[in-house]
């Protein structure tokens, strides 16, 4: 495949523990770390932030969509006909949303990746990731736009098509069919995203110990997280010229974009990239649904981690998780951006949705609810009159409707 792995990757490290992961010379797939509990938590990578901020500002935004940010991202080298149309997503500022509410809102359009999802960023660094660790194959319980993200790049690679396994329910769905369209394999088993995915480490137990496939599930291998971080990277240059928005609402599941874009920030503030007018950082807002709301209940408690909830169904595909496996780390983000989780109803994410297209905004039900839980938030007073918000728009409206 020729992809070359960064240089200036310093270390692999638990996000739990904080202990340090061998990286073996990246010979095998990265997956979960060995020194938590199994089946372990989420690793994370490490880079020299002095020696990529010397390359950054040496050849700045040398390739196109996410890999303008290559410096910061695992996996060189990568084609241009694999993912240079990821990313490089559109901020824009929505005055008619901001009406009425007293706040001046912006949306980061999503939608327009490959597959019409920001899955596609987070998908095309952990299957490159894999594929230069040796990766034959990729497999992932899914119950939405993931698992169509695995199959488009599973195909761009020309790999075997990724395994997906989907919850009964939804056999025939939209996600099916575009699963199969990218010529993913998909199975179905179990009512639940988690019974899907037990069946599916039981089916391949032997294939993944051995590192022929890599599970691509959240936080499973270190990769996906590394594109998400690009939402980040992207939102400090479309705030260039001006300060940050003062939150930022993210429709809360996994997590992997709440906890990447924080990194991004964080990142560029240790390798003394960040420009002075950003140095006063958004404050994090996690948006989830009411039905299942693991992250709100768990900040609500001041807990350390996310207890695992029983979801009780969500139109929200991307926001019915309900345990996740990096809830640590989605509370630290919370807390250290002074940020806060909130939840709304399947009634207002509906409401929501029904509000953007009468605006003309291309958005789904998940996004939907980040404009719900901004409107509550406007009426609480929770969110200042004045403030700047940016609201995540994840994936394209077309979703939500095939699915209707
Ligand atoms: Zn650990």
């Amino acid at each position: 495949m020729g992809f070359r792995m960064n240089p200036h990757i310093t270390t692999l490290r638990c996000s739990k523990s904080g202990m340090e992961v061998p990286s073996n010379g990246f010979a095998s797939p990265i997956g979960l770390c060995r020194c938590c509990p199994a089946p372990g938590k989420p690793v994370v990578v490490e880079y020299d932030l002095a020696k990529v901020a010397k390359i950054w500002l040496s050849n700045p935004a040398s390739g196109s969509g996410i890999w303008r940010y290559g410096p910061f991202l695992p996996v060189w080298d990568v084609p241009e006909d694999y993912a240079f149309d990821v990313g490089g997503t559109p901020v824009v500022r929505h005055d008619r949303l901001g009406e009425g509410l007293g706040v001046e809102v912006y949306l980061k359009n999503e939608g327009v990746n490959p597959s019409g999802s920001f899955k596609d960023r987070g998908l095309s660094v952990g299957i490159a990731l894999g594929a230069a660790c040796g990766a034959k194959r990729f497999c992932l319980p899914t119950q939405g736009n993931a698992g169509v993200a695995a199959c488009l790049f599973s195909s761009r690679l020309g790999l075997p098509g990724a395994l997906v396994y989907m919850p009964d329910g939804f056999q025939g769905c939209i996600y099916h069919r575009s699963c199969e369209f990218f010529g993913g394999e998909v199975r179905f088993f179990g009512s639940n995203i988690a019974a899907a995915g037990s069946k599916m480490r039981e089916d391949l137990q032997g294939p993944l110990a051995c590192g022929e496939f890599v599970d691509i599930s959240t936080f499973f291998e270190p990769g996906r997280l590394e594109g998400k971080k690009t939402m980040g990277h992207e939102i400090l240059e479309a705030f260039s010229a001006k300060s940050l928005p003062d939150y930022i609402l993210y429709p809360t599941g996994g997590g992997t974009g709440l906890v990447g874009i924080w990194k991004a920030f964080r990142e560029f503030l240790g390798a003394g990239l960040l420009e002075p007018q950003h140095l006063s950082l958004p404050r994090m807002i996690a948006v989830q649904s009411k039905q299942c709301a693991p992250l709100v209940a768990a900040f609500e408690a001041g807990a350390e981690d996310v207890t695992p909830v029983q979801s009780r169904g969500t139109i929200a595909d991307g926001l019915d998780v309900p345990g996740a496996i990096m809830g640590h780390a989605m509370l630290r983000v919370l807390r250290e951006s002074r940020g806060f989780a909130v939840a709304v109803s399947e009634e207002e994410i509906r409401d929501g949705f029904a509000e953007f297209g009468k605006r003309g905004i291309a958005a789904g039900y998940e996004s939907a609810a980040t404009l719900a839980g901004l409107q509550d938030l406007c009426r609480s007073n929770r969110i200042h009159a004045g403030a700047r918000v940016l609201l995540l728009n994840t994936g394209s409206h077309l979703i939500p409707l095939a699915k209707a």
